[in-house]
């Protein structure tokens, strides 16, 4: 709806009379053509000095008014510009307290084992009159550069039944898209995003780093509507605890410029066009089980949280001189190959098996021969040799169907998986090994 324009001012003294003459009315009943027939009697009868005051009343008004300049959506130009500006204070907020909170983590040592929780969302529409979205997926990971990533949360939302009208613009996207309506929308309608926003809350508050607030990490594309989803989220079930949602692309701009020392990217486009890139898209086993199975992995939300983090890590834990390891920092079966200049005697291919020590060996290495830079101390200087060949050179043939193709491979899907196993969050059954079975991060 337009906002009202505002009051035009009174045309001329007469005007001016009248209205005073409504406000002093003896009668209080009289309506406005009473009003005017009474108030043009007694206007003939005032003298032009008499006059005078209402006169110069109406031209003071005249001179005072300025029209609402409005957009050409008839919207009241000064209030975008305030919103504008709100919007832009806002990001510079959310961009001070990202790099603010990764130089507090650098200088006490510990940006390796900074949490990250990196959310993306699926979802079916946007429903306008109440400016809310009936989503259908959800997944967040949770990294941290020493580990990579620990594990990810992945859920199938049903958010209700949509609302009339809906149903065509939503089967329409989910087509081209992520395909879950069917079973977002599956008979009878369940509505499961209490359940779900419990979880997520749950995994947030594991993850958190100590006594910060609760930041998931979106990625541009879908920032807007996470914001939204989330801001619901806590309205309709009375989550007292804000939930800030940060921009994905510039974390990993600052993150990466945290650790680069003099490599640093002058412009957050790199990390924009780094994520873009996307060269793990089509790696298989990353994806939840019915976008697994219905061959269009890549539109997976947990898939999509996943290749996040491998993109983040190939491109920030050599700096920190730390291992890439199969199936937490890269993907599963990739060969990571060290190529370090001293004569290294570590293996140049870990299995998944010795992986593991072979990481701590060679963090802890790291770790004692850091030296430090003027911002981040924590950092290896940048002449040191990366030992990793870096993963983002690696590109993966992109040979996955489009979804129209893959209709009768969904078909499969929904057959093979019961409603409530999809239902189901299923992150116990993820394809990353499980952290902290055998060692503690504090060993470090
Ligand atoms: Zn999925």
């Amino acid at each position: 709806m337009p906002p009202k324009k505002s009051k035009k001012p009174s045309r001329n003294g007469y005007w001016e009379f009248v209205l005073e003459c409504r406000d002093k009315q003896p009668n209080k009943h009289m309506n406005m053509q009473e009003l005017q027939t009474y108030a043009s009697r007694k206007w003939s009868n005032l003298s032009k000095e008499e006059r005078q005051p209402y006169e110069a009343r109406a031209q003071v008004a005249r001179d005072t008014y300025q029209p609402t300049k409005l957009t050409t959506d008839g919207l009241e130009i000064e209030e975008v510009e305030r919103k504008e500006k709100e919007q832009v204070g806002k990001i510079q907020d959310m961009k001070n307290d990202i790099t603010r909170t990764l130089k507090a983590a650098s200088f006490a040592m510990n940006l390796d084992e900074h949490m990250f929780l990196i959310i993306h969302i699926n979802h079916l529409t946007h429903y306008p009159n109440e400016d809310r979205f009936f989503i259908c997926e959800i997944a967040i990971a949770a990294l941290n550069l020493k580990n990579g990533i620990e594990e990810v949360y992945h859920s199938i939302v049903k958010p209700g039944k949509l609302p009339l009208g809906f149903y065509g613009g939503a089967l329409a996207h989910s087509k081209e898209t992520h395909q879950l309506i069917d079973l977002a929308q599956e008979d009878p309608c369940q509505d499961n995003t209490q359940e779900v926003f419990g979880e997520v809350t749950q995994f947030l508050k594991k993850y958190r780093n100590n006594h910060s607030p609760l930041i998931v990490y979106a990625d541009d594309k879908t920032f807007d509507m996470t914001t939204n989803v989330i801001n619901n989220f806590r309205d309709d079930f009375r989550f007292d605890e804000e939930i800030k949602v940060y921009n994905l692309q510039y974390m990993f701009f600052a993150l990466r410029n945290a650790v680069a020392g003099k490599t640093v990217w002058q412009t957050e486009t790199f990390a924009f066009s780094e994520l873009e890139k996307d060269v793990y898209s089509y790696t298989p086993n990353i994806a939840c089980a019915f976008h697994e199975m219905s061959d269009i992995s890549i539109y997976c939300s947990k898939s999509f949280v996943t290749r996040y983090c491998y993109t983040i890590c190939d491109h920030c834990c050599a700096e920190l001189r730390i291992q890439l390891v199969p199936g937490f920092h890269v993907p599963n079966k990739s060969r990571v190959v060290t190529e370090s200049r001293s004569a290294s005697k570590d293996p140049s291919v870990y299995s998944n098996d010795d992986s593991r020590s072979a990481h701590s060996a060679r963090v802890n290495n790291s770790l004692s021969s850091t030296s430090y830079d003027d911002d981040y101390p924590a950092l290896a200087s940048k002449s040191s040799a990366s030992s990793v060949v870096s993963f983002s050179s690696m590109k993966t043939v992109k040979s996955a169907s489009t979804p129209k193709k893959t209709a009768a491979r969904l078909e499969q899907s929904f057959k093979a998986l019961s409603l409530k196993e999809a239902a189901k969050r299923d992150h116990g059954d993820l394809a990353f090994p499980k952290h902290g079975t055998t060692r503690n991060r504090n060993n470090f």
